[in-house]
């Protein structure tokens, strides 16, 4: 599958010496793991880089290798310029936060990416919306261009592949997704530890986060949709960081019958997150896409602008004629 965009994606890696690294604002496996393989691939080569995000990367991925060398911005601003770029695993430039000033003038960008809403930023475009991951993509690059598989390399990828998968569970787990965890596997990757880091283990924070959204859970849209809700409150009182409200919404989709799940997540006043999962019946990416983000058909988000209330009502009026249903509350 479009042998020719990976062979430009190596190259892209040859031709320049310096990079700048990044992914998406509040990263996940996927995006941390596609950076971190970028990397270790960079190093490889003997090419020097900097590897950023806007924010903080979440502790739970400390376990991947390079991970003390992820540049928080805002802790860390940088003043230097890049002429080359490689961004992983980001739809369009508004999900890379604050990064896009350090792109010199007609800098070159690689961008490698499995967003279907992907609007081709870069000067070099490997999207490839039937990838399961990022990090599937970034295999085939590594292969293409000589890199020599290794533990530390198969475990960032492995780990973008378990967590964009649910664990090798979602609709998007093929074949190929399978096969290429059994060759990361046996450059000794142990899948116990890394699901066990992943997807197992959680913080007391969450449970806390959890205990008060489950409060707020809601069937609506004569009960297709189920919804939950935290605010910054929620937050305060649980003494809980953003990252720990993450996978909330899952609760609401699991819910037997229920078509739809929509966490709203008021990670500052005024600023709400939206999360939503799907079952078959409605493309989650185009009503994200309709409020100014994307994703996935059955995994989309997006950033609302107001309190929950306001943020419920937008995301109301698109999901109605998506689901053909009222709201019914
Ligand atoms: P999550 O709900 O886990 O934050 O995101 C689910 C999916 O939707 C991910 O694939 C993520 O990349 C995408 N997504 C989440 N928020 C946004 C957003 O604000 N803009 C875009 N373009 N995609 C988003
Ligand atoms: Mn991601
Ligand atoms: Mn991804």
């Amino acid at each position: 599958p479009n042998r020719a965009a990976v062979e430009e994606a190596a190259r892209f890696f040859r031709e320049h010496d310096r990079f700048l690294v990044l992914s998406h604002v509040n990263p996940d496996g996927d995006a941390t793991g596609s950076a971190l393989g970028v990397v270790l691939m960079l190093e490889q080569l003997g090419k020097e880089y900097v590897v950023v995000n806007e924010g903080e990367t979440p502790l739970k991925f400390d376990f991947l290798p390079r991970f003390d060398r992820l540049r928080n911005l805002r802790k860390q601003p940088l003043t230097e310029m890049f002429e080359a770029v490689i961004a992983v695993d980001c739809a369009d430039e508004s999900r890379m936060g604050d990064v896009r000033p350090l792109f010199a003038s007609g800098a070159a960008v690689l961008n490698i990416d499995h967003h279907p809403t992907n609007d081709m930023f870069g000067t070099v475009n490997l999207v490839r919306p039937e990838a399961a991951a990022t990090a599937e993509i970034l295999f085939e690059v590594a292969e293409e261009a000589g890199i020599a598989f290794n533990e530390e390399l198969a475990l960032c990828i492995y780990t973008g592949l378990l967590t964009d998968t649910g664990g090798f569970r979602y609709s998007n787990t093929t074949p190929r997704v399978m096969e290429i965890a059994a060759r990361l596997l046996t450059y000794g990757v142990k899948p116990g530890e890394v699901a066990e880091r992943c997807l197992e283990e959680i913080t007391f924070a969450h449970v806390k986060i959890l205990r008060r959204a489950l409060q707020t859970l809601q069937l609506s849209h004569q009960n297709l949709v189920a919804s939950i809700c935290v605010s910054v409150d929620d937050f305060a009182e649980a003494e809980a960081k953003r990252e720990d409200a993450g996978g909330l919404v899952n609760y609401c989709r699991n819910i037997e019958g229920v078509e739809v799940g929509v966490s709203f997540v008021e990670s500052e006043p005024g600023i709400v997150k939206v999360s939503m999962r799907a079952r078959d019946r409605v493309d989650v990416s185009a009503v994200a896409k309709q409020l100014g983000g994307g994703g996935h058909a059955k995994a989309s988000g997006c950033t609302v602008k107001g309190t929950i209330a306001e943020a419920k009502q937008k995301v109301w009026d698109v999901l109605e004629p998506a689901l053909g249903v009222k709201h019914d509350e």
